[in-house]
C-alpha cells in the first residue's frame, strides 16, 4: 500500500499505517445490519469531532507514520463542507492515499472534486441491485441515485469497490447479479459476512452466509471461479470469474481470519480510537485535544495504544465490557 517504510509496528509486529476516519455518526439510510428502523441517538454536534480535531490527529498520526486514510462514518457526504476537509487533508505531509466509503446517495455531484483532490478508491456500499429489495434492505427509496452514483464513479475512471453485506432472506439472491457485475465492469464486488454492529446485537443464533458458504454459492453459478493473490494488509479473499473485467472478493468480518497482517485503526466520529474494529474504544482523544494535550503528549499516547494492541479480533471482544451492539454508523466500518 505505502511507498514509504513503516514507522510504527505494534506490539504483535503488525506496522500501523491505515486510519479509519468517521467524519459523521449521521446517515440518511437506515440499512438493516447496521441502524434499527428508528435510527439510533445522533450525538449533539459539539460531542463530534470538528474538521480542525481530525486535521490534527491525521497530522500527528502522519508523522507515526499512517500513509492511507479511509473516510467514513455514518455516511461521510451528509457532513457538510466535507470536500474542504477531504482538500485539506491531502495537503497533510505523509498521507500518501485517501479513499472514501459512501452510500453513493448525495456522492455524484461530488465526484468532479473528488478527482481533483486525487482520490483513486471509492467502496460504494449496494447490497442489491433490485429496488425493492434495496428499499426493504435500506428502508429509503434511493436505489437509483445508488446505481446512478456506481455507473458514473466507473465512468469517471474510479477504482470503485462495491460493498454487499451478505443477509439471510434479504439479498442472496442478489450474490450471483451483483458478481455479474464483474463481467464488463473493472469493478471489485465485495461480499461480507454481516457483523453484530447493528445498534441491537446478534440477528441470528449463529451467522449462516459465512465466507465459505458465500464461496460454495457463487461456485454453483462460476464453477471455474478463481483464486487470486490477496494483496498484503487486505481483509479480502481474491477471487476472479474468468474472461470477466473485475473482481469478487470475499470479506471474513464476522470470522476473523485477517488480523495476522492487520494494519489499521480507527477514529469514531466522537474522536474514540480503537485499535481494533471489535474493541470498544481505548482512548478519548476528543477529551485530550480539549484538555490541550501537545502534539508530542499526543504522539506518546499513540505509541502506548499501538503497543497494547490486541492480537486479533476475537482477544479485543474478549476485553470488552460490553457485548458487540453498537450501531456501525458510529463507528465506520
Ligand atoms: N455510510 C457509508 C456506507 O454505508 O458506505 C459508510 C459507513 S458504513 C458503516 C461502512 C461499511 O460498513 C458499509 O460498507 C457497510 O456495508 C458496512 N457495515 C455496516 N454495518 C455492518 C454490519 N453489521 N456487518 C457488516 N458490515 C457492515
Ligand atoms: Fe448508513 Fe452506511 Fe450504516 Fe447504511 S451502512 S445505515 S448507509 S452508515
Ligand atoms: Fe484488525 Fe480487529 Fe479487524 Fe482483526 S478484527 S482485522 S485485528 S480490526
Amino acid at each position: 500500500m505505502s511507498t514509504t517504510h513503516p514507522l510504527i509496528y505494534d506490539n504483535h509486529g503488525r506496522p500501523i499505517q491505515y486510519l479509519r476516519l468517521a467524519v459523521t455518526d449521521r446517515c440518511n439510510l437506515r440499512c438493516f445490519y447496521c441502524m434499527p428502523e428508528e435510527g439510533i441517538p445522533y450525538l449533539p454536534k459539539k460531542q463530534l469531532l470538528s474538521y480542525e480535531e481530525m486535521l490534527r490527529i491525521s497530522t500527528v498520526l502522519a508523522g507515526l507514520g499512517v500513509r492511507k486514510v479511509r473516510i467514513t462514518g455514518g455516511e461521510p457526504f451528509v457532513r457538510h463542507d466535507l470536500t474542504k476537509f477531504l482538500y485539506q487533508l491531502s495537503d497533510i505531509e505523509g498521507i500518501e492515499e485517501i479513499a472514501i466509503t459512501t452510500n453513493g446517495v448525495l456522492t455524484q455531484k461530488y465526484i468532479p472534486d473528488l478527482k481533483k483532490i486525487g482520490i483513486k478508491t471509492i467502496n460504494l456500499s449496494l447490497d442489491s441491485l433490485d429496488r425493492q429489495r434495496f428499499y426493504d434492505i435500506t428502508r429509503r427509496d434511493e436505489f437509483t441515485k445508488v446505481e446512478a452514483c456506481l455507473y458514473e464513479l466507473l465512468e469517471a475512471g474510479f477504482e470503485v469497490k462495491v460493498n454487499a453485506v451478505v443477509m439471510e432472506g434479504r439479498n442472496i439472491e442478489d450474490l450471483i447479479p451483483l458478481a455479474r457485475l464483474t463481467e464488463k465492469y473493472p469493478v471489485s464486488v465485495r461480499f461480507i459476512e454481516e457483523m453484530p454492529f447493528n445498534g441491537e446485537g446478534s440477528h441470528y443464533p449463529i451467522l449462516h452466509w459465512t465466507y465459505r458458504r458465500i464461496l460454495d454459492h457463487l461456485k454453483t453459478e462460476f464453477p471455474d471461479i478463481q483464486k487470486q493473490i490477496d494483496p498484503l494488509n487486505s481483509t479480502a479473499y481474491h477471487y476472479q470469474i474468468p474472461g470477466f473485467e473485475g473482481n469478487i472478493g470475499i470479506i471474513a468480518a464476522f470470522s476473523r481470519t485477517f488480523c495476522g497482517t492487520c494494519n489499521r485503526i480507527r477514529m469514531t466520529a466522537q474522536g474514540t480510537l480503537k485499535t481494533c474494529l471489535y474493541d470498544d474504544g481505548v482512548m478519548d482523544v476528543r477529551d485530550l485535544l480539549r484538555k490541550g494535550i501537545s502534539d508530542e503528549e499526543l504522539t506518546l499516547k499513540f505509541i502506548q495504544a499501538f503497543r497494547n494492541r490486541p492480537k486479533d479480533g476475537y482477544e479485543a471482544e474478549q476485553l470488552r465490557s460490553t457485548s458487540v451492539h453498537e450501531s456501525m454508523t458510529t463507528i465506520g466500518g
